[in-house]
């Protein structure tokens, strides 16, 4: 605290990232980052940024990279906004769509930058509890919304709901925006984007970070009404007009291009998952049924705090949570063949039960 800070400083929460931290042999299970690396046609599109032409500002409005996506998702130009990530991207649409008298709805568990925003922008928000399996109910949502926010696949849960699930959300709040965050949705779940022509009221929010293995590239977008997306560049264009740097631009649209690549890992991340899943099944651990790149799993005897340290001792890294009701689960990333053999035969060391054949 200091006395040059606003009130508004003062009063802050800030989100705490997942750790970045530099030790040798890590194997790193904490922020969901692909293990895999992006696709050669990034890396040749972003070396060719590296020009001359760096000296003058990027397009502003992006769109090149809207045009790609547009394609891409079969939507007009006009229903693509673009952010430094989908954060950013998300932080607009709290601004810009989600602040109304009424409370904005989002999960009780969920993902924890939701009531940052809100303090952020002073958003009345009320959460919603999953139900006893951590589900998203909707019919638990059937009370005055100002707006909602749902993550779709869920985090950390890693659990999905149905485009049809969705649609019913979407047709009980008419009136309301409501903001459907897809930052996983490319590892098994429904995307939400085929509703868009026909819900006026329906953002779809995307991100590269995870299924394009470009977390360090910062690119995330929205897909909605156009409505809904001149309010976010309403409200980009009052806080910076250049949010992608041209490498950003350039990589985002080779990646976009590169769809084979893009398959395959997207393929090779499930196929991690079901075995890392099988392998947690075989040590007693509770798996939930994962849409994500992570799985979300608890120990009936071991406390989820305790089993994060004792890995961390052995050199890997998950997320553990200390919410309540959540308390005794471990968020654990997919990581490669390798990385995953390493989890489970820590896990197993600190478990006791001797060496585990994964299939
Ligand atoms: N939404 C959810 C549900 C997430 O878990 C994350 C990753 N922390 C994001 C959005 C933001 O991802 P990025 O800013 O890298 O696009």
């Amino acid at each position: 605290m200091s006395r040059f800070w606003s009130r508004l400083t003062h009063d802050l929460r800030p989100y705490v990232p997942g750790e970045q931290p530099h030790m040798a042999e890590l194997v790193k299970l904490n922020t969901n980052e692909s293990p895999f690396g992006p696709s050669p046609r990034v890396l040749e599109a972003i070396r060719a940024e590296a020009a001359e032409t760096l000296r003058l500002y990027p397009d502003p409005q992006a769109t090149a990279l809207r045009a790609a996506l547009a394609a891409y998702h079969r939507v007009r130009l006009e229903q693509v906004f673009v952010g430094n990530g989908s954060d950013e991207v998300l932080a607009h649409a709290f601004a810009a769509l989600l602040k109304h008298d009424a409370p904005l709805l989002f999960p009780d568990i969920t993902y924890s930058f939701y009531p940052v925003y809100c303090r952020l922008f002073d958003i009345a928000y009320e959460a919603v509890p999953l139900d006893e399996a951590l589900q998203i109910r909707v019919a638990d949502y059937r009370r005055p919304a100002g707006a909602i926010i749902v993550p779709n696949p869920n985090a950390p849960t890693g659990l999905a709901l149905s485009r049809g699930a969705i649609a019913t959300l979407l047709e009980e709040h008419p009136d309301a925006p409501v903001v459907i965050d897809e930052a996983y949705v490319d590892f098994g779940a429904e995307t939400a984007i085929p509703l868009v022509e026909s819900h006026p009221n329906l953002l779809v929010v995307h991100t590269m970070s995870k299924s394009r293995a470009l977390a360090g590239l910062r690119v995330g977008y929205a897909i909605g009404d156009r409505d809904l997306i001149e309010a976010l560049t309403r409200v980009k264009d009052s806080f910076n007009s250049y949010p992608l740097g041209r490498p950003a631009q350039a990589g985002a649209i080779a990646s976009l291009e590169d769809e084979a690549y893009f398959q395959q890992s997207c393929a090779r991340v499930i196929e991690g998952r079901e075995r890392l899943s099988r392998g947690l099944v075989r040590l007693g651990f509770e798996v939930l049924p994962s849409s994500a790149n992570f799985v979300f799993v608890r120990h009936p005897a071991h406390e989820g705090a305790a089993l994060a340290a004792a890995l961390r001792q052995q050199a890997v890294i998950v997320r553990h949570f200390s919410a309540p009701r959540i308390s005794d689960y471990l968020r654990i990333t997919v990581g490669t063949d390798g990385q995953i053999d390493r989890l489970l035969s820590a896990v197993s060391d600190i478990l006791g039960s001797g060496p585990t054949t994964p299939s």
